[in-house]
């Protein structure tokens, strides 16, 4: 995820377009196979899902201002009224790449950014030249990806599994979206409690060896919030990743890690 630094975007935007936030700071990627880079987090507001260890619950309710940091790792927000126009958004994107190489690359998350498809649209061709562009998305807005999938260096899609989400399937979106998305550098996320089925787990196998047994899956075990109150046993987890590396290559077990050393 290398980048360089130019301080105006190299694609002009015009002034109405916009882009409905809840924050934009600086942080250390605490999931999946980039963790303990640096990013800018771009976080989209609104979500079609609604699970149950959903930790961001800013993302679901109608946010008048959204907050963005100043200084890198400083936590000095200021409140700018949504939707935030976009040429603004540039602009402290770059003021908080305060020198070249600081950040890895943007995070583009939620919420569900595929929700915003006109405001990634506009915002990636500005920022593109500059940045390296991660988008964390729950994997099941195929139709979405479809336009912009070419534009991200790395997906990080979620299988969701009813047992822990609390919500249906999405069983089928998932296999369009992973076929897409499987153009790019694309990793699968799951996040499992202690009460996750074998069934759900070979599901998911399943879905991703069907487009490549050389995609990597992430098991993350749940970070108890909200209604979800334990993790899965350690026992589990070993069980799980033995199961999910005698079908697929690459099967890594990362916790929420920026939730241990105290970071947003
Ligand atoms: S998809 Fe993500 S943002 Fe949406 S409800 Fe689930 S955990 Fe929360």
């Amino acid at each position: 995820m290398e980048q360089t630094l130019t301080m105006a975007p190299s694609t002009p935007v015009k002034a109405s377009e916009h882009a409905y936030l809840v924050e934009v700071f600086s942080a250390i990627q605490g999931e999946g196979p980039i963790v303990g880079t640096r990013q800018i987090f771009v976080r989209f507001l609104g979500c079609h899902l609604s699970c149950a260890y959903c930790d961001t619950p800013a993302t679901h309710t109608k946010q008048r201002q959204c907050r963005v940091e100043q200084t890198p790792g400083r936590r000095d927000f200021v409140e700018l009224a949504n939707p935030v126009p976009i040429t603004l958004l540039l602009e402290h994107l770059h003021k908080l790449e305060t020198f070249p190489g600081l950040h890895d690359g943007i995070s583009i998350t939620g919420g569900e950014p595929l929700q915003h498809l006109r405001s990634l649209r506009t915002l990636i061709p500005a920022v593109k030249p500059d940045f390296s562009l991660y988008l964390e998305t729950d994997g099941i807005l195929w139709r979405n990806l479809e336009p912009v999938v070419d534009d991200f260096n790395l997906i990080g899609m979620d299988i969701k599994i009813p047992s822990a989400t609390g919500l249906q399937p999405y069983w089928d979106e998932h296999r369009r979206f992973l076929a897409i998305a499987a153009k790019r550098d694309v990793f699968v996320k799951v996040v499992l409690t202690r009460d996750t089925t074998p069934e759900e787990l070979d599901t998911t196998l399943e879905i991703i060896k069907d487009v490549d047994a050389e995609i990597p899956l992430i098991l993350q075990p749940v970070t108890p919030y909200g209604v979800v109150r334990h993790p899965p046993s350690p026992e589990q987890v070993l069980a799980w990743q033995s199961r999910a590396k005698s079908v697929l290559k690459r099967v890594r077990v990362i916790p929420q890690t920026h939730k241990m050393i105290g970071q947003l």
